[in-house]
């Protein structure tokens, strides 16, 4: 039998983590550090050669022979590149060195990543700089054992070039005005606020053979062509069903991966839509839970190759059955373990609770459209408001509970009970009755409160949950700005507390909404409270450069305009370049695929047509015609679309790059690819199987 090792050996066995700095540096620079990861403190640069000599022997010692710095551009996945530990050659021998200075600072050639104008080519230089707060790790892989350096990624002028600085950032913002809040309250403890993130990740897989043989899968992440089988999700038969043996095996073997790498993997499920899945990892502070997210995609995808599989973390692979998501939960968690987000059993006499309720319900009113921007991809547009996730308006669900602690606070002024949820009887004798939660869930929410944190549910499964909880981060930090100005001057707190609650929940109490997020009434509904309904990313993009944007995100040292700028203007070319690539996708596919096997399939038709004519005058040839009737009438319906796609792409494509042309992709080149999928889709079914040039949706969702 092969030796079996536990999770608990397992855990964390690639890891620079908190229990190996302890055995392997010397006490003082232990100390040193902590004081940085723990409370923020500025880093000690002195200390950085020893940290780099315990580094550099830990990951030798395991194997390893290159490091990298591991940074998070603007292009939403992770870029690195490998050094290795070699010394210049002295009488044809090297050493393995590794300097605090590398360990600090890395200048990656880094002109070719997107940043929106805030570098120019002429100075190109981009700077990597060792966040030490997200421990190293290392990656093993076909390469080799590599120690990745978890790092910022700033221009020359110390403007940032990724996602990982502005998330650190709001962190230190939401921080300060969060301590605020709980001094106010008598609170003296508590050292430090930090955001605590668990995100949970939706995934489709499909067998890799099959997936090779789709040029749109391999270039786009999705389908562009492909009509619905005679089954989708509609008998609910895979959601929380049985896992396959080969998405089982694969699960188990992603699950390892990510518990070496300290990754907290704890949920897995089959999702709504056949081949669709889910991992949860338990919640941890937002810096690392951001970092090990990105590691989970990595590894979906890494994996799924050892397995025969194709992972797609696209929003929306497959057309007509649920695309996939991510759900942000989100709390504030204070060192000395006080959630801010815990009502506790009676949240009428919570009013710490209430405050910070408040002055998260003023904040994502206030900035539902910068929340609904950093949910925004080009992927996202095809789900966000799509009958399966959550819509494009931001609202959010209270529950029964809390929404009546408001009604009572906004009524009468005061709130004098809340509402138990009572028990849960089965009427079945032998099972035990159950104290039900105060309120029942609600999944047609974008932004809902589940318990003690809230779950903000538009953020699409391929992007970086960097973007969604920095602006989070940040619109919280001013709302308690904002109430601690007022409060820490009030004369009787007490009074200026609760009168403070009742005016916030009044006047924003327009963005609670406990309904069905997804009914047509909520559109008209949110129209009338003047919700903002916000349909695509073309149309969000401009949230980020406002007025109010710049304000709220300078104020609190997030972004600077010019940074906001450089994010719009990213942005634009990243959502023009992919729809270009989409379009001509289609192009290549249409015109080098599906046209011939259709003209094929004509030919044949008609080639049993003149067969059966000439066999035998008499018999029926109808059936055959009418489809080399239909058939001949949807080619040419494609080769028009194809033509008139090709056209409005090369226009878009020459454009100059920014929002123009973004808008004009929107408008104009995705309305063309609709025109070119509806006739292919129709020649699918009726094409003979055997000649149809790709596999089928059939095929890829059922067959995994
Ligand atoms: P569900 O969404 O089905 O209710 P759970 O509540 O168990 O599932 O958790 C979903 C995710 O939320 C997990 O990643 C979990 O660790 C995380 N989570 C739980 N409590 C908190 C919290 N206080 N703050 C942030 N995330 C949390
Ligand atoms: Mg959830």
């Amino acid at each position: 039998m092969s030796e079996v090792i536990s999770v608990s050996e397992m855990f964390g066995k690639d890891v620079f983590n908190d229990a190996v700095m302890r055995d392997r540096l010397p006490k003082s620079v232990y100390k040193k550090l902590k004081k940085t990861i723990e409370d923020g403190a500025e880093l000690d640069p002195s200390i950085a050669d020893v940290v780099a000599h315990a580094m550099k022997d830990w990951a030798i010692e395991h194997g390893a022979t290159h490091f990298t710095h591991w940074f998070q551009p603007l292009t939403g996945v992770t870029a690195e590149k490998h050094d290795s530990f070699i010394s210049a050659p002295v009488d044809g021998k090297v050493i393995m060195e590794f300097s605090g200075k590398e360990l600090i600072k890395g200048e990656p050639d880094a002109s070719s990543f997107p940043s929106g104008g805030l570098r120019a080519t002429f100075e190109a230089r981009g700077y990597t700089v060792w966040d030490c707060t997200s421990p190293a790790f290392l990656k093993e892989d076909a390469i080799g054992v590599t120690l990745c350096i978890p790092t910022s990624f700033c221009s020359y002028k110390g403007e940032a070039l990724d996602k990982k600085t502005p998330l650190l950032r709001s962190m230190q913002a939401v921080n300060e005005q969060a301590l605020r809040i709980l001094r106010l309250f008598g609170n003296t403890t508590a050292k430090r606020v930090n955001p605590s993130v668990g995100p949970e990740q939706e995934y489709f897989l499909v067998d890799r053979q099959k997936y090779l043989q789709r040029k749109d899968l391999i270039y786009t992440g999705r389908t562009l062509f492909g009509a619905m089988p005679p089954k989708g999700q509609e008998m609910d038969d895979h959601y929380f069903g049985i896992i396959r043996e080969r998405v089982g095996a694969y699960m188990n073997d992603v699950n390892k991966e990510l518990w070496k790498l300290g990754v907290p993997a704890k949920t897995q499920h089959n999702e709504v839509a056949p081949a669709q899945h889910e991992l949860a990892p338990i919640y941890e502070g937002v810096n690392q839970a951001v970092d090990h997210n990105q590691i989970i995609m990595e590894t979906l995808k890494k994996v799924a190759g050892r397995h025969g599989m194709a992972c797609l973390l696209h929003e929306k692979p497959f057309a007509g059955v649920n695309g996939s998501g991510k759900h942000n939960n989100w709390s504030l968690t204070a060192d000395d373990g006080t959630n801010l987000m815990n009502p506790g059993d009676t949240p009428h006499e919570n009013i710490q609770f209430l405050l910070v309720l408040a002055c998260i319900i003023k904040a994502v009113d206030r900035h539902a459209d910068l929340l609904r921007e950093s949910a925004s991809d080009v992927g996202n547009d095809h789900r966000l408001g799509a009958n399966e996730a959550p819509p494009a308006i931001i609202s959010i669900f209270l529950g029964e509970q809390l929404e009546d602690v408001i009604d009572q606070l906004c009524d009468t002024g005061e709130a004098t009970h809340s509402k138990k949820g009572g028990t849960l009887r089965t009427g079945v004798n032998i099972l035990p009755d159950l104290d039900k939660d105060a309120t029942d869930r609600n999944r047609t929410s974008p932004f809902a409160f589940t318990g003690n944190k809230f779950e903000f549910r538009m953020v699409g499964s391929s992007d970086s949950v960097a973007s969604a909880n920095t602006v989070l981060n940040t619109i919280v930090a001013e709302a308690f700005k904002e109430a601690a100005d007022i409060l820490e001057k009030a004369d009787d707190f007490d009074l200026a507390v609760h009168d403070m609650i009742k005016e916030l929940l009044a006047a924003h109490r327009r963005v609670i909404f406990n309904g069905n997020g997804y009914s047509d009434e909520w559109v008209q509904e949110a129209e009338k409270r003047g919700l903002p309904n916000i349909r695509s990313m073309v149309d969000a993009i401009p949230a980020l450069v406002t007025d109010k944007a710049v304000k709220l995100f300078e104020e609190f040292g997030v972004f600077t305009r010019a940074e906001l700028e450089s994010r719009a203007e990213v942005e634009y070319e990243s959502y023009a370049k992919s729809i270009n690539i989409e379009a001509k996708t289609m192009v290549d596919m249409a015109g080098k695929q599906i046209i011939p096997a259709v003209i094929r399939y004509t030919a044949q038709l008609a080639g049993s047509i003149s067969a059966v004519r000439n066999a035998c005058p008499e018999a029926d040839v109808s059936t055959q015609t009418e489809l080399l009737l239909e058939s001949s009438d949807l080619l040419t319906e494609t080769k028009t679309a194809l033509a008139a796609l090709e056209d409005v792409n090369n226009r878009c494509a020459a454009m100059e790059s920014g929002r123009d042309q973004a808008v004009a992709c929107h408008s104009e080149v995705v309305p063309a690819m609709e025109a070119l999928r509806a006739p292919v889709d129709r020649l699918e079914m009726l094409v003979d199987k055997e000649l149809w040039p790709m596999p089928s949706y059939g095929d890829l969702i059922f067959e995994v």
